[in-house]
């Protein structure tokens, strides 16, 4: 249920309507849009009865039912387009952002020189993986803690926040010590464990959305996030399976329309994952910003034929400033700020 307030109401009478909904068992979000508040109330299905009596609280316009099994991320909860701080960086509401660096954190060298390409060519997130969820157990796994120790050096190297992955619960606390921003990956979109840990630790969330998962799977998984107390979502289309095989998932742009019309969170894009191959990215990534993706994440690797993982997929340097200087237009296009 949400409760919407009269513009302008008063901080008492926000207030008033917080203490009465817990003690009927609710617990309340509080959502503040430009002229008003918004309360969301997860707890019992609400009866028309009680609805009326939350109508008739001073200063509140009105209450209304959310049906949708996710409440937090819908647009009935905040009809405002939100926008996420990745430390200094924000992005939503109109504000672009380009995250690239590695798939996998390999070294101090490889990191800081992909995140100086990052940096050098417009990006402000740096991304690289230091615990990578790899399909084969005896494919490289990444540098674990020693990853987040480079990462730190390309954040202190580039002044830039850092998106790193986090695989499982009990490294949350570990990952959010380095982290600006943690990354779920779309192997774990339903590891609803790790979603509430993420939820719990106050930093905001790249959620990928999985190969396999249906757009209102996600939001309802993304609803783990968010009822932690935790507003900050980026949801992440990175491409989902179907029969073809010409590209390695196909990229569900589609999804970008339909989770800004359900959902106030932000939608990135990762196109590196859903092509597969190097050629594929730049024409994938303008693509999504057509379609009113808020932001990118992309691989970019300082000699992508030597990555030890994902490597026909990473771009080099001059293949991430000719995608850069391309994406501008595109985005300008949008009215967007990059
Ligand atoms: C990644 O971005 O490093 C990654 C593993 O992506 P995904 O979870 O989308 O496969
Ligand atoms: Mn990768």
């Amino acid at each position: 249920m949400v409760i919407v307030m009269q513009k302008q109401a008063s901080p008492e009478a926000v207030e008033n309507v917080l203490g009465e909904l817990k003690k009927l068992n609710f617990v309340p979000h509080i959502s503040e849009g430009e002229s008003r508040v918004v309360i969301g109330a997860i707890g019992p299905a609400p009866t028309e009865e009680l609805i009326e009596q939350l109508r008739a609280l001073p200063q509140v316009e009105t209450a209304v039912r959310i049906t949708k099994p996710y409440k937090l991320a819908s647009r009935e909860f905040r009809h405002d387009d939100s926008f996420v701080m990745i430390d200094d960086v924000k992005t939503g509401n109109g504000r672009f952002v380009v995250a690239a660096g590695p798939c996998g954190v390999e070294s101090e060298q490889q990191t800081v020189d992909a995140a100086c390409i990052a940096k050098k060519h417009g990006a402000s997130v740096v991304r690289g993986g230091a615990f990578k969820p790899r399909t084969s157990p005896y494919s490289f796994q990444g540098l674990g803690e020693e990853g987040l120790r480079i990462l730190e050096k390309a954040r202190e190297t580039t002044g830039m926040p850092i998106v790193t992955e986090v695989t499982a619960p009990e490294l949350v606390e570990t990952v959010a010590q380095t982290a600006d921003m943690l990354q779920i990956g779309a192997r774990n979109t339903q590891n609803f464990a790790l979603l509430a840990e993420a939820g719990k630790s106050g930093k905001p969330v790249l959620f990928k959305r999985g190969m396999s998962t249906s757009l209102a799977e996600f939001l309802q998984a993304a609803e783990y996030i968010l009822s932690q107390g935790n507003p900050n979502v980026i949801l992440c289309e990175r491409g989902i399976r179907t029969f073809e095989t010409a590209t390695r998932f196909t990229l569900d742009l589609g999804a970008v329309p339909v989770l800004k019309e359900l959902s106030h969170l932000p939608v990135w894009v990762d196109p590196s994952h859903a092509a597969g191959k190097r050629s594929l990215v730049e024409p994938l990534a303008l693509a999504a910003a057509a379609a009113g993706a808020d932001g990118l994440i992309v691989e970019v690797h300082p000699t992508p034929e030597t990555a030890k993982s994902d490597a026909a997929q990473q771009l080099n340097e001059a293949e991430f400033s000719a995608l850069m200087s391309r994406l501008r237009p595109v985005v300008e296009a949008l009215g967007k700020e990059l």
